[in-house]
C-alpha cells in the first residue's frame, strides 16, 4: 500500500508474460495501436479535431518529466514552477537543465500557493506554467481547472506532472485546456513500472514544432517519436528504439480495465477512498500532511506520526502484519509522516486491512486512538 509501484491485477499481470514478439509484429503493432488511443482516452484528451498526441516511451516517470522539459524549452525560456513538494523542486531542475530561467510559487509543505499569488506570477509573462497535479511527497492535490484557465489567460502552456493522478484523480486535458500532462506506468495506471506516458496537446504541439534550436536530448526527442506514435495509430510498423514489447502488453490490459470502468465512476471511487481514508485518519487522532481537506489528494494519505510513537518502530509493526506502508519524502518534514498509497485496484477491503493493521500497531506501541480508524471507514462509505 506505498504510493507506487502499487498492486497488480492478475489480467495485467499475465499480460506481462505474453510471448515477446518483434515490435513490428502485426499482433504488437494492434496492441501498441490500441495502448495509444487508450491513453488518449484515460487523459480525457479527446477533444475535437486532432486533440492530443499520446507517446508511451520505454522509462520512469523521470522520463516523462525529462521529455516534456526536452520538448518544449529552449535556452533562456521563462517558466514557472508551483511547488507544493519534492517532485516539484525535481521538475524545477530537470527545466534548468535545458536552460530554462525558471521562477517558483510556492507554499509551505503541505500547502499550497493561492490562485492569487500565481496569478501576480503569470502576469510577468512565462511560456510555460508547470504544476503537480498530486505531489507524492506531501499528498497536496492542486486545483488543475483553476490553474488551466490561469494559464490561458495568461497565454502560458500548462504543463502537469500527472504522475500520482492520471487515472485516480479528475484530470479533463481538452475540456479544461492542459498542454501537456504525463505520467507513468506502476501507479493509478496500474501496469509495473518502466513505461513513460505522455499527451501533447495542440498548443504545446504547436511550440515544440516552432522550435528554434535542436531539442538537447537525444533518447527523449519527439522528432524521433512522433512518426513512430503515428505509425502505430495508423497499425503500420515504425521503428526509432525498442519499445518494451511486454509493457506495452500489460498497459493494454489495464487501460482497457480503466476506460471499461469509466473514468467518472473511477475518480469517484478514488474520492470515495480519500474520504474514507481521512476520516480514519481523523479518527485515530492522527494529524495530516495537508493543511486543508479540500486538497488532500485521493490517490495517497499522508498521515503525522502521533506524538510519543516513533516512525521506523510504527511501520515495522504493521509491516509485520503484512502491510507495507511509506515513509516520509519531503526532506523538511521527512520524519514527521508516513504515507499510504490508495490508487489502481485498491478496495475498500484494502482499506480496512490497512487502517485495522494501523490501529493494532498504535496500540501496540502505547498510544490509544480517541476512536477506530476501521469502524470510520465503515461509517463513511
Ligand atoms: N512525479 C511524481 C508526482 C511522482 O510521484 C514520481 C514518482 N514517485 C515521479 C514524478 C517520478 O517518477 P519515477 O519514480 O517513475 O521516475
Amino acid at each position: 500500500m506505498i504510493p507506487g509501484p502499487i498492486e497488480f491485477d492478475p489480467d495485467v499481470m499475465a499480460a506481462m508474460s505474453s510471448p515477446t514478439t518483434s515490435h513490428v509484429a502485426p499482433n504488437f503493432i494492434e496492441i501498441y495501436g490500441q495502448a495509444l488511443e487508450k491513453t488518449r482516452k484515460a487523459f480525457l484528451a479527446d477533444g475535437q479535431g486532432e486533440w492530443g498526441q499520446p507517446f508511451i516511451l520505454a522509462g520512469s516517470g523521470t522520463l516523462a518529466m525529462d521529455s516534456a522539459a526536452a520538448n518544449l524549452v529552449e535556452p533562456g525560456d521563462k517558466v514557472l514552477q508551483v511547488v507544493t513538494g519534492y517532485f516539484s523542486d525535481r521538475m524545477q531542475t530537470i527545466f534548468e537543465r535545458y536552460g530554462a530561467h525558471v521562477s517558483r510559487v510556492e507554499a509551505a509543505p503541505g500547502d499550497r500557493p493561492e490562485l492569487d499569488q500565481v496569478e501576480t506570477f503569470l502576469k510577468n509573462g512565462f511560456k510555460i506554467m508547470a504544476v503537480t497535479h498530486v505531489d507524492t511527497s506531501t499528498g497536496v492535490l492542486t486545483d488543475i481547472k483553476a490553474l488551466a484557465a490561469l494559464s490561458r489567460k495568461y497565454n502560458a502552456l500548462l504543463v502537469i506532472d500527472g504522475v500520482c493522478s492520471v487515472a485516480g484523480e479528475s484530470l479533463r486535458m481538452s475540456d479544461w485546456g492542459v498542454d501537456l500532462a504525463f505520467t507513468s506506468s506502476q501507479k493509478a495506471i496500474g501496469c509495473p513500472p518502466g513505461l513513460a506516458l505522455l499527451v501533447v496537446g495542440p498548443r504545446a504541439m504547436e511550440a515544440f514544432k516552432g522550435r528554434k534550436s535542436p531539442v538537447q536530448n537525444y533518447y527523449a526527442d519527439w522528432k524521433n517519436w512522433l512518426p513512430v506514435m503515428q505509425a502505430y495509430e495508423d497499425r503500420k510498423p515504425s521503428y526509432f528504439a525498442t519499445p518494451a514489447v511486454n509493457l506495452v502488453h500489460a498497459l493494454n490490459t489495464s487501460l482497457s480495465q480503466i476506460l471499461a470502468e469509466g473514468m467518472d465512476d473511477r475518480f469517484e471511487r478514488h474520492a470515495q477512498i480519500g474520504r474514507a481514508s481521512r476520516a480514519a485518519m481523523i479518527a485515530l487522532g492522527l494529524g495530516q500532511v495537508p493543511i486543508k481537506v479540500e486538497f488532500a489528494a485521493n490517490t495517497l494519505s499522508a498521515p503525522l506520526y502521533p506524538e510519543g510513537v516513533d516512525g521506523p518502530s510504527l511501520l515495522s509493526a504493521v509491516g509485520k502484519q503484512g502491510v507495507i506502508l511509506a515513509g516520509g519524502l519531503h526532506p523538511a518534514i521527512k520524519s514527521e509522516y508516513f504515507r499510504i498509497g490508495h490508487m489502481g485496484a485498491c478496495t475498500q477491503g484494502d482499506l480496512l486491512a490497512v487502517y485495522g493493521a494501523l490501529e493494532i500497531a498504535l496500540k501496540q506501541l502505547g498510544y490509544h486512538p480517541p476512536s477506530s480508524g476501521v469502524a470510520a471507514i465503515i461509517a463513511n462509505w
